[in-house]
């Protein structure tokens, strides 16, 4: 044994310095580093030409909160409105002072707008993803959004998990882009109907709206699309699927899915009972009679009937001239919400408002104050300067 410790087996040799990361500074510089904003153009440009990664940049731009963003965002939007029966972006014979073509607001009717909610687990993704491959081989493109106000997490809903939907998340004919991060509903609903544009404008023929949280979204849900479709197990009581009689009378289709195995006599039973039922509610305006079908998006039983139904609903809603009244609608809709939303982001963004704001809230939590003289106090401060 020596006692010499170099010769030790004990011994560990000084490894070569691992050299520090090369230019720290830059590298910090190159992560925090933000994109180049483009231009408005270059926005049109990439979105008209079905460019994704400037389409999910503009999506971004859309989401955004900060004022020049916003301003930007608006720009584009109002120019993709305006933009779709001309020669392109880049032609400036119908555009006004501003760039914005004024005269035609009719975009776009070429689009079907489809809504499909139902409770968590009833299988709306599964659905999505089996409807969607099926859509997208016949060449249609189809972009799958998602509105879940509830969510915190900072990427959206589940729907940010790719693997919840494997084919059409790899398939080029198809977008799938999460919800906007939490915020209030109107805020998200706002977000998520100027991301169909967006879409639209980038040749998606096709927009999956899916309500991810239960409840007040579905109604939003309905309030942007042209069909609304509602997902429902068999076997489980209304109440059970959270399903609310309202939300019933909505539906231009009741889909029973899970129609495989020993599945599949109930789903036909349940099928007839809603059928039955329907009935008693009164016609919608459309004039269109909601239909009841049974499907399984696992086998994929019974889609091509759901799609078949979506079109036969389009076909009708246009040749009354309802499909293009209810868009009109819808847009009086956006009117108001978005005049609602800006003055109560103006109202609550003042300083004189915000500042006291946390303690108010607090106070009223504590049953120290009545919310009516508080709001009007702070109303008449913002009116009057008070
Ligand atoms: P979501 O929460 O509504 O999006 O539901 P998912 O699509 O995630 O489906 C929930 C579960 O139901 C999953 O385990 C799916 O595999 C299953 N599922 C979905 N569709 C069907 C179907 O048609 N038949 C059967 N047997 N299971 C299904």
């Amino acid at each position: 044994m020596t006692n010499d410790p170099l010769k030790s087996a004990l011994n560990v040799m000084e490894g070569v310095d691992t050299p520090g990361q090369i230019n720290t500074e830059l590298v910090r510089k190159l992560r925090t580093r933000k994109k180049k904003q483009l231009s408005v153009a270059e926005y049109l440009d990439g979105i008209y030409s079905g460019n994704r990664t400037v389409l999910s940049r503009a999506i971004t731009l859309v989401e955004s909160s900060l004022p020049g963003d916003q301003e930007l965002a608006q720009e584009v939007i109002a120019a993709c409105m305006a933009g779709r029966k001309g020669d392109g972006p880049t032609d400036k014979r119908h555009l006004s002072a501003t760039g914005h073509r004024v005269s035609d607001i009719s975009h776009p009717v070429t689009s079907i707008r489809v809504g499909i909610t139902g409770v968590p687990g009833v299988g709306k993704s599964t659905f999505i993803e089996a409807l969607g491959t099926l859509l997208t081989s016949r060449g249609h493109k189809l972009a799958v959004l998602a509105i879940d106000p509830s969510s915190t997490r900072s990427k959206g809903s589940i729907l940010g998990d790719k693997t919840r939907m494997e084919d059409l998340s790899v398939d080029p004919n198809a977008f799938i882009r999460p919800s906007p991060s939490a915020g209030s509903l109107g805020g998200v609903a706002r977000k998520t109907r100027e991301t169909i544009i967006l879409c639209e404008t980038a040749g998606f023929d096709v927009i999956f709206v899916e309500t991810v949280g239960v409840g007040q979204s579905e109604t939003t849900v309905h309030g942007m699309v042209d069909f609304f479709l509602l997902l429902m197990l068999a076997g489980a009581g209304d109440e059970l699927q959270g399903i609310k009689r309202g939300i019933i009378e909505m539906a231009d289709a009741i889909v029973i899915n899970k129609a495989d195995g020993d599945n599949l006599n109930k789903a036909k039973a349940a099928k007839n009972e809603y059928a039955h039922a329907l009935h008693l509610f009164p016609p919608s305006e459309s004039g269109w009679i909601p239909v009841v079908d049974i499907c399984s998006a696992r086998t994929k039983m019974g889609l091509e009937p759901v799609w078949k139904t979506i079109m036969d609903h389009h076909e009708t809603t246009h040749r009354h001239g309802y499909f293009q009244r209810h868009r009109r609608e819808q847009n009086l809709q956006v009117f108001y919400e978005t005049i609602e939303e800006g003055l109560k982001h103006h109202f609550l963004s003042g300083k004189d408002i915000a500042q006291p704001l946390e303690k108010i809230e607090q106070e009223i939590r504590a049953g120290l104050r009545n919310p009516y003289l508080a709001a009007h106090e702070l109303l008449q401060k913002f009116f009057n300067g008070k």
